[in-house]
């Protein structure tokens, strides 16, 4: 085990890059696909199960945890890996995306922001400075640098003006986050949709210098048309020897679809948030379990998938339990579909390695294309 963080890529497939993240806690094989574990839990997950899926990282929330419990707390009681008993690899955001979703009373300077908490109204500041001080508590693995992404719509001058501002306090994390060997700092490249502004972003922090590159404000609504031309040439701006993390991606189309283009990392509540809604994803498109279609179905979700959720239960049981409000219903659905992106990511990381990634796609859409299995 390394006991530095470093990337190496070891085959390339058109843009697409298959390779290994060696950090002292494990490694991460790219392309990764991070479940989200935002209050220091996959909801409705043993830790362990989230490793039984094939997940080498998890994504932790600095926002909800320096509101609750609080990142000082949790570094009195041995850092984020001991607390939520997960050691291998830890990803966590800065903070800035869901000071912007998710809080109230916002009040933004140069300096950072103030917000009130969503959870008790208790005001609270966040800046670079702070951001890297809550991470480091956390004892986080990858750090991510302190951004703001402009809500949308927002004006082409407004999205240059955040981005400016962002690239500053990128250069404001990089001094705070220090010389920490073994743990990583990542940039944000904003700039939305416009490629002269995600060029600027780029060249400013590769300036900077960073041990990965994230691309920030995309998937927050722009459709998957216009996140796909901006990655078209955004990756291509980045270093070519560092990790590229597409940050909120995706569904499984926009998985394959950022890949294709060259991102290595990325990270997406939906597979645990569909499967408490009663969503699976599967191969052939997604299911909705509580259809009633579903009630009288004694096949398993599908028949190929090797997770608890498809091997132990029924259709019918699935849809029996959801209806009823029972557990086990988000808990079954949520291993299948990170049992499901996990898989998707070894047939991603097995086609590049081989050259087959094209084929891969071609058979990824004509399984999708045939829709849910066909009635009984
Ligand atoms: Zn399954």
């Amino acid at each position: 085990m390394s006991d530095r963080f470093q990337f190496s890529v070891s085959a390339t497939d058109g843009h697409a890059r298959t390779g290994v993240i060696q950090t002292p806690r494990g490694e991460i094989r790219t392309p990764a696909f991070m479940p989200v574990g935002t209050a220091a839990t996959v909801k409705a997950m043993l830790p362990e199960s989230v490793r039984a899926t094939g997940a080498d990282i998890l994504l932790g929330n600095t926002y909800h945890l320096m509101l609750r419990p609080g990142a000082e707390r949790i570094a009195r009681l041995g850092g984020l890996h001991k607390f939520m008993n997960w050691q291998r690899p830890i990803l966590t955001d800065s903070g800035g995306f869901q000071v912007m979703s998710l809080s109230s009373l916002r009040k933004l300077t140069e300096d950072g922001v103030t917000f009130a908490s969503h959870v008790d109204g208790s005001r609270h500041f966040l800046s670079p400075e702070t951001s890297m001080q809550i991470q480091r508590d956390l004892g986080s693995d990858i750090v991510m640098a302190f951004d703001e992404c402009p809500a949308l719509p927002a004006t082409e001058d407004e999205v240059a003006k955040s981005m400016r501002m962002s690239m500053r306090w990128a250069q404001r994390s990089r001094d705070a986050f220090g010389d920490r060997p073994g743990h990583a700092l990542f940039g944000i490249m904003q700039g939305g949709v416009t490629r002269d502004l995600r060029e600027e972003s780029a060249e400013a922090l590769k300036g900077i210098g960073f041990d990965g590159y994230a691309i920030g404000g995309l998937a927050v609504g722009e459709g998957q048309e216009a996140m796909f031309s901006v990655l078209d040439y955004a990756p291509g701006f980045l270093p070519e020897d560092k990790p590229r993390y597409l940050m909120g991606v995706g569904k499984p189309d926009d998985i394959v679809g950022a890949v294709v283009r060259g991102v290595d990392m990325m990270d997406c509540v939906l597979p645990s948030r569909s499967g408490r809604t009663g969503q699976a994803w599967t191969r052939r498109g997604q299911v909705n379990i509580k259809n009633a279609r579903h009630a009288d179905d004694p096949r398993p979700l599908d028949a190929d998938c090797t997770c608890p959720a498809c091997t132990g239960y029924s259709r019918a049981y699935l849809h029996h339990v959801f209806r009823a409000q029972e557990m086990i219903s988000g808990m079954l659905l949520t291993w299948h579909n990170l049992h499901y992106f996990q898989e998707l990511m070894v047939g991603l990381r097995e086609a590049i390695a081989a050259g087959q990634l094209a084929g891969f796609v071609t058979q990824f859409e004509a399984q999708r294309a045939q829709g849910d299995i066909d009635p009984l």
